[in-house]
């Protein structure tokens, strides 16, 4: 069905852990598309494991970036430039918050653990789109995409400094949106709905999060990493060329219910 959509289009993953991985989700669907794919990953624990499913979708374009390193991310980008010239598509899907943040109260969030959150769940998404920028513009444009959970914008009990991180990273897209269009650089975020990750283990009350979706979505199930792929898939072909600074819900629906 997209067989073809991004032939000859080149697309960097950033964020694959393993294979529940949303990331390695949104690489697949790429690829079927027709894409060629770079990756990175943040540190040498996950080297084979993100070079296993490289290979498994044909790329040998694995780089370390840890994107709390500026000098990473110029080390990783500087690279890429030079094995794969431009890019055209960026998928950003990391996130990470101290343990302890997911367990206490709100109010007690420590200043070093809001630093940490902010930057490396947001901060990192304007660093990585101003190091994709020239290796875009040389291809004449592109897209990026990044990943948000609709607690930015309501509470969710324990999801804390993510949720503060989330919004800052939902309002980067827009900023982000707004100075690169005229390159014809366009950036999303895709809200997604509860998806069994490594990630989402560290989250406590997940499975009430899950349970919530089937009870009150109007879809009444949850997502699969697999929708979040198509979705991302959808921004970053053709077929999303006008849409940009944008934040689109793969959540069953349930960022529409008000109960
Ligand atoms: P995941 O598989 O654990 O992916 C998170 C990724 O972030 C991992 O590859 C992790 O690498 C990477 N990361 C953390 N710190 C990093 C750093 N300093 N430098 C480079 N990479 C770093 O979990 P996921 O659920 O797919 O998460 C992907 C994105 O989706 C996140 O932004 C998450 O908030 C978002 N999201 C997830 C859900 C959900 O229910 N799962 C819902 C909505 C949004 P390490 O493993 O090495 O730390």
């Amino acid at each position: 069905m997209t067989q073809g959509l991004l032939e000859g289009k080149v697309a960097l993953v950033a964020g694959v852990a393993n294979k529940r991985s949303i990331a390695w989700a949104i690489a697949r669907a790429l690829h079927d598309a027709g894409a060629t794919l770079a990756f990175t990953y943040q540190g040498e624990r996950l080297e084979d494991s993100v070079r296993t499913l490289a290979a498994s979708v044909g790329s040998e374009t694995v780089i370390p970036c840890d994107v709390s390193d500026d000098g990473s991310i110029d080390a990783a980008f500087g690279r890429l430039g030079e094995e794969i010239g431009g890019i055209d598509a960026m998928v950003h899907s990391i996130a990470f918050a101290p343990a302890e943040t997911f367990e206490g109260r709100f109010t007690d969030t420590s200043r070093a653990a809001f630093h940490t959150a902010l930057d490396v769940s947001s901060y990192s998404m304007i660093a990585m789109a101003r190091a994709a920028e020239p290796l875009m513009a040389a291809r004449g444009g592109g897209a990026m995409v990044t990943l948000t959970y609709m607690a930015s914008e309501r509470a969710f009990p324990k999801y804390n400094v993510m949720a503060v991180a989330k919004a800052a990273l939902e309002c980067s897209v827009r900023y982000l949106a707004y100075e690169l269009g005229p390159a014809k650089i366009r950036v999303n975020a895709i809200s997604a709905g509860p998806v069994r990750t490594l990630a989402a283990k560290g989250i406590p009350g997940f499975d009430q999060m899950e349970s919530v979706i089937e009870q009150r979505s109007p879809l009444q199930r949850n997502i699969e990493a697999a929708d979040v792929g198509n979705a991302a898939l959808y921004l970053c072909s053709p077929l999303g060329s006008m849409v940009t600074g944008t934040t689109l819900y793969v959540d069953s629906g349930y960022h529409a219910m008000g109960m």
